[in-house]
């Protein structure tokens, strides 16, 4: 017997924070979650993806909500250089 059964809402995973990428911005953009942890925000501040109840995001641009229309993800400082 192992009790690993836990019902609750599963939080987004760090790791998989971490390889999310925005797919609207041509950077591509880390994302964030938002305060309420029901989505996530790109790093340009425009797009917000949301996350199901099953702890799966949306990223899909056509299915995001734009957060601020006159966000420039042109204006983002990538920290990572390739
Ligand atoms: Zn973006």
């Amino acid at each position: 017997m192992n009790e690993r059964s836990s019902k609750a809402v599963q939080p987004l995973d760090d790791w998989l924070l971490q390889i999310l990428a925005c797919p609207a911005c041509p950077q591509h953009h880390p994302v964030h979650l938002n305060d309420e942890k029901n989505g996530l925000i790109c790093a340009c501040g425009k797009y917000l993806f949301s996350i199901s109840e099953e702890g799966i995001p949306n990223m899909l641009v056509e299915e995001s909500t734009v957060l601020d229309e006159n966000a420039d993800p042109n204006s983002i400082n990538s920290e990572v250089k390739s």
